[in-house]
């Protein structure tokens, strides 16, 4: 099967990348490349390989372990305590917040004869991950101190992601003033203090002084989009991910079923409107792959109204193509969306 198809756009995804470091390197920062939207793909690793950027970041030790770079690698999500040796392999780095798991990855990495760096998370208000910016941050790092094959890297924060909490200036403060005590307490400077997500360059043009040194990027560089309000970034390509589905079947129907109506096959009760008799597309891809609220027709006569788990059904009425069946259909894409299609092996990646 040729569809459905995501259409990687290889020199779309090295500009923005080229982009990004320019913007970053301007306010002092570097960048952890973020490949978890696109499950790691080697073509695009290859291109972060290419512009020597520092650090490799994935939110899964699966995905590390098929990364090959000589940059740092960094693991983004939280280690699982039972995944301790395979992090402590895999990962130059991780993100921790759990005194019980860092010890679980000193021991294994004393084990293995090996050294790692931990990057303590603290949460400022996004109340995802870390601890809590009011609790005991300084006292936990002095006991990462302490261990003998754990280094503590730096402090990092995540925001923007669970409570939708933006980089604002007094939220930035609350991560500044806990840098500030770790290194007091432990008599040192941090090698790193690493920021991010997408949403953060939204407020780089904030002249607020930040002890900000790194931040982890993928969205913006994926999808030419920062996160805080959405907007497309000036100059970043937006479709570097372009989605083509197939038409199986082309039909004027009426738009509001006939009979009595129960449960669709997702047990729920569906409601319709009755705009009279439209034409119809049945697209072969479905709620297996992708969801279809997050694709984006390129043609604005088309609307989708509807999915199953191998079927999405598109209005096609107002659109000025006369389609056919076995004619595609092409679609921008979003962060949810990328995410599934890179990840449903149903999809062809085609790489251009
Ligand atoms: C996914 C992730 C990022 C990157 O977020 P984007 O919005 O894709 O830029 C940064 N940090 C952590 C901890 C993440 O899990």
């Amino acid at each position: 099967m040729p569809y459905p198809k995501v259409t990687i756009n290889h020199e779309k995804y090295r500009q923005n990348l080229e982009r990004m470091t320019g913007i970053l390197k301007k306010h002092g920062l570097d960048m952890m490349v973020v490949t978890k939207v696109f499950r790691a793909d080697p073509h695009l690793i290859e291109i972060i390989n290419n512009l020597g950027v520092p650090y490799i970041a994935d939110s899964r030790v699966e995905n590390l372990r098929t990364i090959k770079t000589d940059a740092r690698k960094v693991l983004l999500r939280l280690p699982s305590i039972h995944e301790a040796r395979e992090v402590v392999k895999e990962a130059d780095i991780s993100l921790n917040s759990e005194m019980v798991t860092i010890r679980a990855l000193n021991d294994a990495a004393a084990s293995m004869g090996k050294s790692h760096k931990v990057i303590l998370m603290v949460d400022i208000g996004d109340l995802r991950e870390g601890i809590y910016y009011k609790g005991d941050v300084s006292e936990q790092a002095k006991q990462i101190e302490a261990l003998s094959h754990v280094e503590l890297h730096g402090i990092g924060t995540n925001i923007t992601c669970y409570g939708g909490v933006l980089p604002t200036p007094a939220t930035i403060e609350k991560l500044d003033g806990a840098v500030r005590s770790v290194e007091t307490a432990i008599g040192r400077e941090l090698a790193m203090v690493s920021g991010g997500n997408s949403s953060h360059l939204a407020f780089l043009e904030n002249a607020h002084p930040q002890s900000f040194t790194n931040l982890r990027i993928g969205e913006a560089l994926a999808l030419g989009r920062e996160t805080a309000y959405g907007a497309v970034l000036e100059g970043f390509h937006d479709d570097v991910f372009m989605l083509e589905a197939d038409i199986i079947e082309l039909k004027e129907k009426p738009s509001y079923p006939e009979g009595a109506i129960g449960m669709n096959a997702f047990g729920k009760r569906p409601s319709f409107e009755d705009l009279g008799t439209r034409r119809r597309a049945i697209l072969a891809i479905g709620k297996q792959d992708v969801d279809q609220e997050e694709l984006r027709p390129l043609d604005e006569g088309v609307t989708l109204i509807g999915s199953s788990s191998d079927h999405i059904i598109a209005d096609v009425t107002d659109s000025f193509e006369s389609y056919q069946v076995g004619d595609v259909l092409r679609f921008k894409l979003t962060y949810g969306s990328v995410l599934s299609l890179m990840t449903s092996p149903y999809v062809v990646k085609s790489h251009v």
